[in-house]
């Protein structure tokens, strides 16, 4: 069959289409996205502000449906679930990291990467070391009980990652995950990306305005008025920018995985 979807593609989109409003006031917000991404890729997306970016994102987390178009995720068609099917698909294939971090304040680290098991129903006595374990696994095992406001922000967005991570999704969707960040912490997050990427086989989607930050990942796709205009393998330029940021000092070299 034609569109049957491949047995490695975690993320098979063809023809996506939003509209925004109606009538004189619509907006096109994309206007036939087709996108395949490989179980295990680390996919970057680019484009300027008002190009599609983050409503694709809500597509793609089944946060949203799209106004037209298939979305196969985990080779499953999800473009016509209800809001309770998006939501369960949701929590058993995805983690999404923010770029505002989206911390309770007054909570813990360990317990903010236990809400999303408590959410899921992971029996209580499997949440806290869950939670420490993966805490330690982003290198924040001195910061356990730390609340995000003792923590930096990069700190913060590691708790972040971690909560992402706590129902074990195969794909991690991050939209502008170091705009909060300062040059150092963004590129220890980007190891850490990078690690769990390579080690976990985790997929990762980031959406960023910062090429520094897409020459992480393995592959680049820009967006310019809805439509994706160029999709091409990361190369060469990488190895420097990796180089350089891995030169970044101190942080990095904290980040245990
Ligand atoms: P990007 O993330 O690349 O900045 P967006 O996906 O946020 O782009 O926006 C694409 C277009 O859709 C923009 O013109 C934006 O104003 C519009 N848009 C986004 N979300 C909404 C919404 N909820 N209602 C109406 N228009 C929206």
């Amino acid at each position: 069959m034609q569109n049957s979807p491949r047995p490695d593609a975690i993320i098979e989109a063809r023809d996506l289409t939003k509209v925004y409003g109606q009538g004189d006031g619509a907006v096109h917000a994309l206007q036939g996205v087709s996108l395949r991404v490989r179980s295990g890729e680390f996919v970057a997306i680019m484009g300027p502000s008002g190009s599609g970016k983050s409503t694709l994102m809500h597509l793609l987390g089944c946060l949203d449906r799209p106004t037209s178009g298939s979305y196969r995720l985990a080779g499953e068609e999800v473009s016509h679930f209800s809001r309770d099917q998006l939501a369960a698909v949701r929590n058993r294939h995805i983690g999404f990291v923010f770029q505002s971090f989206n911390l309770l304040a007054r909570t813990p680290a360990v317990g903010n990467v236990e809400l999303p098991m408590l959410y899921a129903g992971v029996p209580k006595d499997e949440r806290a070391p869950r939670a420490r374990a993966l805490l330690e696994s982003v290198g924040l095992g001195e910061r356990l009980t730390h609340r995000p406001g003792e923590l930096s922000g990069g700190q913060q967005q590691r708790v972040a990652i971690a909560r992402a991570l706590a129902n074990r999704p195969p794909l991690l969707l991050a939209d502008e995950p170091t705009g909060n960040l300062d040059s150092a912490s963004s590129a220890e997050l980007m190891t850490l990306f990078r690690r769990l990427n390579r080690e976990q086989a985790i997929t990762i989607v980031v959406v960023t305005h910062d090429v520094n930050i897409a020459a992480w990942a393995q592959r680049v796709m820009v967006f310019n008025d809805g439509r994706v205009t160029e999709d091409r393998p990361v190369t060469g330029a990488v190895a420097k920018s990796e180089r350089d940021a891995l030169a970044a000092p101190a942080g990095v070299r904290e980040v245990r995985v």
